[in-house]
């Protein structure tokens, strides 16, 4: 059972039925604690306007969503890549995010090379995370279920990501998503590993069966994740940041009011997390 001022809801979890202005506003008003910004929204609402509105609604930014995507098939589109990162960690700060999250990216198009692609994939976050530190924005690599891995992720376990902040020293920590690594038979360890370097930890359910591995994501209690028993090992951690409801639902929540899905997170973050 966790406790309801932990909430944050990811717009993603309303993205069809709101704007970022819209989502800020009906959280805030449902008394929900923070939210979790996606970059496509915020350019829609603009810098700016986003700013003042989560001031004005005293909310909390528990992540700005996303950064990453390093792997390129020219040096060209990886600088591209590292400059938009750069202008996402300044967003980030501008935000008084939390932490900026991170999705690696896949292979490059046309290529079979994963081991080179984590390479980029390294290189990259060592060309922005001087940046980052600098700014004191810390940068969470989030780690996707291994199915994601030539599209979205190469970075697939939490076992991985650490490695790779063993190697890039201070300033970057991971985001623990219990969809992506609730399979992992060293969950636990790993999360006891991470320690101080969990900067987020996003929660929802996998239902049984899953019909599409993007958007079919459950309600939390609606799935097979021991979400307590993951968020028990989190917390030992010392973890006590925002819990953050991430439900990409085509079907079934984006389909429904977002009074609804909010009010099913706020109960659900209480009897199911
Ligand atoms: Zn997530």
């Amino acid at each position: 059972m966790a406790d309801p001022a932990r909430l944050s809801i990811n717009q993603a979890t309303t993205r069809e039925q709101h704007s970022l202005a819209e989502a800020i506003t009906a959280y805030a008003e449902a008394g929900v604690t923070g939210i979790s910004i996606w970059r496509d929204k915020l350019a829609e609402c603009g810098l700016d306007e986003a700013v003042h509105m989560i001031k004005d609604h005293g909310l909390r930014v528990s992540g700005l969503c996303r950064a990453g995507q390093f792997p390129a098939a020219d040096a060209k589109e990886r600088q591209a890549r590292i400059d938009d990162n750069l202008e996402a960690v300044d967003q980030a700060v501008a935000l008084g995010a939390d932490c900026l999250i991170v999705v690696a990216g896949g292979l490059p198009e046309g290529s079979k090379d994963i081991s080179g692609a984590r390479q980029m994939i390294r290189d990259g976050l060592g060309a922005v995370l001087p940046h980052a530190r600098a700014a004191g924005m810390a940068v969470a690599i989030e780690p996707l279920h291994p199915m994601y891995a030539a599209e979205r992720c190469a970075i697939n376990t939490l076992s991985q990501a650490l490695d790779l902040c063993d190697e890039l020293g201070e300033g970057i920590g991971v985001a623990v998503d219990v969809y992506h690594v609730w399979w992992d038979p060293d969950l636990e360890s790993q999360i006891n590993r991470a320690a101080d370097r969990i900067l987020a930890y996003h929660v929802c359910d996998w239902l049984v069966p899953t019909t599409d591995l993007l958007l079919d994501r459950g309600m939390m209690g609606d799935g097979v994740i021991d979400i307590p028993l993951i968020s028990k090992w989190v917390d030992g951690t010392g973890y006590d940041g925002l819990i953050e409801a991430e439900i990409f639902s085509a079907k079934n929540w984006w389909k429904r009011s977002s009074e609804e899905v909010i009010r099913t997170c706020r109960e659900r973050i209480v009897t199911a997390v």
